[in-house]
């Protein structure tokens, strides 16, 4: 019932920081109603290169994720206490990192750890997604990621999202040659898009991936969707309202962007913020914020291989 995000670029935070940052934002939606909450964090940027079954070796470390039933107080000390356990070091600094968040209503399936959001792709937390809102046509799309050889692990409409941008990236890949490594060539955002093609209901997600390890894409239909960035300067210069898909990223100045269901969990670090609309995609990578039109027509364009455009 509640969506989070937190990314920085070219500023300097301790893992602690955004842990608490992510944990924060999920108190200040607490009045929208929740049953469970979740994070996800980048792992530590040194850790070895991943393989997943696949083949494909993910280019950063799949992402921590973190999620429970209950309390966010509860989620917020059982972190800390897991994070003794296995030795996650709080003080590491990111100068880029992009962390997700989640409070839960459950909607499809009990509230339960593995119910809770994030949900992933499975193995490598290749895509991660949370979502506030209800995908109507989840049934349909479980069936055919089921044939396609997915399996699922909790009994949430949530959990197709993440399946299905796995499913497509693998297939834009391989469309384009790419194993999907380090050289990476579709936008998330394309994915994004593309996943959004099958998706109906009323949503907002955010979206993150060990593929695109400084990037977020967010969406919408249907319910709220704001994004702060947090910068001296004119709001107007920061984002590009209805850019294309080939927008340059702009270095520079360290800035910090938030996502969020509510101004509430933003306006505490930022008075500059944009209410999104609906169909808008909003792509934070490399200090720059673009916010794509989804076009249908576009989109089934791209997705088709090559091969059928002929
Ligand atoms: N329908 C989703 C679920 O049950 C999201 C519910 C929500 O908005 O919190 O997992």
């Amino acid at each position: 019932c509640g969506i989070f995000a937190y990314l920085n670029y070219n500023a300097t935070r301790e893992r602690r920081h955004m842990v608490e940052l992510l944990f924060n934002g999920l108190r200040r939606l607490e009045h929208r109603g929740y049953d469970s909450a979740g994070i996800s964090t980048d792992a530590d940027p040194c850790r070895a290169p991943v393989t997943v079954s696949s083949g494909a070796v993910l280019p950063s470390p799949p992402p921590l994720v973190f999620r429970q039933k209950g309390k966010i107080e509860k989620l917020v000390s059982s972190f800390y206490h897991e994070a003794v356990v296995v030795e996650l070091d709080l003080e590491l600094s990111f100068t880029s990192h992009a962390g997700i968040a989640h409070t839960r209503w459950a909607t499809h399936g009990e509230p339960s750890p593995i119910n809770s959001h994030p949900q992933t792709s499975g193995e490598g937390n290749e895509f991660l997604v949370v979502q506030n809102g209800i995908i109507t046509t989840y049934m349909d799309l479980k069936e055919t990621l089921l044939k396609y050889g997915f399996h699922f692990e909790s009994d949430t409409d949530t959990e197709v999202i993440p399946k299905l941008a796995k499913f497509v990236h693998d297939i834009l890949n391989e469309d384009l040659g790419s194993d999907g490594g380090d050289k990476q060539v579709v936008p998330f955002t394309q994915i994004v898009m593309d996943v959004m093609r099958q998706l109906e209901g009323a949503y907002a997600l955010i979206c993150k991936s060990p593929y695109y390890p400084n990037e977020i894409v967010a969406c919408k239909r249907g319910n709220p969707l704001l994004l702060g960035v947090k910068e001296t300067g004119d709001m107007r210069t920061d984002i590009n309202v209805e850019s294309d898909l080939s927008a340059e990223g702009h270095h520079g100045k360290p800035k910090e962007y938030y996502l969020a269901s509510d101004a509430n969990a933003i306006v505490e670090h930022t008075r500059r913020v944009l209410v999104t609309q609906d169909n808008e995609v909003v792509h934070m990578n490399d200090g720059a914020v673009h916010i794509f039109k989804f076009d249908s027509d576009k989109s089934r364009r791209l997705l088709r291989p090559a091969s059928a455009q002929r």
